[in-house]
């Protein structure tokens, strides 16, 4: 998945629609493609056991022109230096594409989360602080939630980083709500998800959600939200998967059900709200969105001409490959891309960091209609570059990524 992510990146300013638009010198280029700075560190950990475990962690601050480095922190067994960088400079184009005034980071361990207990998942979170604390701050490098993270960690990250550095509520964001996190931050990523996909229909003249049919690949914050708030909009979620299964009802499941049937611990395949399917089998599912919101280049050359929706919403990072890409836009399913769709997330991150500096908290209509805002504007920033441009919509919003950050390099000068 690494490389293929970090393809996209580095491919675009080849690609020739993008290149022709923006004519950039070979040195900016460059230096929009160099990661500002990478950090590899060892996370010694002793484990319930009493055995002493080594873990690989990294941060990679990939670019701030625009702002402070942005980006979260993953928990899993595939991650690598290759995998941190490329989502570290999705990052950069995704805070530019949403207009907030970020740049873009990713971290990550290299662990099986669901192999640790609690505890020693807590010893884990505190060692990272103490090894990055240094680079990391408020005004520096504000980390967040990512895949097998969420508030808990955040909790721990926050009060770990402020026995070095003094009360810093604004160093991390994706907190619980109680302890300086923002109301709407959970179900961020989702719901500017919904939000993304309502513009994608309204512009394309394709109706309303509730007039559509969903597929959800993934069944974890991202996932799990996205489904809810497309049912609350009248959308019928036809399939979802999670790692161990799928399960399918073409009347629609009951998404409210199906997530309590999961958080008492069930396996999500044997929900009685509709029947299993191998998970194997989601994608190819008819539909007329799919929703990728799991793990990267799930959608690549191989499986891409099976696909029988009419639009994919990239809720994940990086879940098509450039190949697979290529026939999705030859079978003419409309890609909406990553950068922008799941911006949702770093969006209500900015929110939150906002009310810590403020000291101030929003109420909920107030962060989810702020959100809205937000993933309209850049909605219709993209759709104008691509109906002017004549290229995909991915191509458009790192076209418009591209120029933002560009113009933030050329503005602050390079002595
Ligand atoms: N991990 C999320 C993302 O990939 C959120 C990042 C953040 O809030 O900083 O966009």
């Amino acid at each position: 998945m690494s490389v293929l992510v970090m393809m996209w990146t580095a491919e675009l300013p080849e690609t020739p629609q993008a290149l022709n638009e923006l004519e950039y010198p070979e040195k900016l280029q460059k230096l929009l493609l160099t990661p500002n700075r990478e950090m590899g560190v060892e996370l010694v950990v002793q484990m319930d056991s009493g055995e002493i475990e080594v873990f690989n962690a990294y941060r990679v601050q990939h670019n701030n022109s625009r702002g402070p480095f942005k980006g979260g922190l993953r928990y899993h067994h595939q991650v690598d230096l290759d995998d941190v960088r490329s989502l570290a400079s999705l990052m950069t184009w995704k805070t530019a594409v949403m207009d907030i005034p970020f740049g873009g980071a990713k971290g990550g361990v290299t662990v099986d989360p669901r192999r640790l207990s609690e505890r020693e998942l807590e010893k884990l979170t505190r060692k990272l602080v103490q090894a990055i604390k240094e680079i990391i701050g408020p005004a520096e490098d504000i980390p967040a939630p990512d895949m097998n993270t969420g508030a808990r960690e955040m909790a721990w990250f926050f009060d770990e980083y402020s026995k070095y550095k003094g009360f810093s509520p604004g160093v991390v964001t994706g907190k619980p709500v109680h302890l300086h996190g923002s109301l709407g931050r959970e179900a961020a990523t989702g719901r500017g998800t919904v939000f993304a996909i309502r513009e994608m229909l309204k512009a394309t003249h394709a109706g309303k959600i509730q007039d559509h049919t969903f597929v959800i690949q993934g069944f974890g914050n991202v996932g799990a939200w996205a489904a809810e708030i497309l049912t609350e909009h009248g959308g019928k979620v036809t399939a979802v998967s999670d790692a161990f299964g799928a399960i399918q009802n073409e009347n629609g499941l009951d998404i409210k059900a199906l997530r309590a049937h999961v958080a008492a611990g069930k396996p999500l395949a044997e929900f009685g709200g509709g029947g299993a399917i191998p998970k194997e089998e989601l994608l190819y599912m008819p539909c007329d969105v799919l929703v990728p919101a799991a793990i990267g280049g799930v959608i690549d050359k191989d499986n891409a001409a099976r696909l029988q929706c009419k639009f994919v919403a990239e809720a994940a990072n990086g879940p098509t490959t450039p190949e697979g890409d290529a026939i999705l836009r030859e079978k003419g399913i409309i890609v909406l891309p990553d950068i922008y769709t799941n911006g949702g997330g770093v969006t209500v991150s900015f929110f939150e960091w906002v009310q810590n500096l403020q000291n101030f908290k929003w109420d909920e209509d107030d962060v989810n209609r702020k959100l809205d805002r937000k993933m309209t504007d850049a909605f219709h920033k993209i759709w104008t570059i691509h109906k002017e441009k004549n290229v995909p919509l991915r191509v458009a919003a790192f076209v418009k990524a591209l120029q933002e950050v560009t113009r933030a390099e050329i503005h602050r000068g390079f002595d």
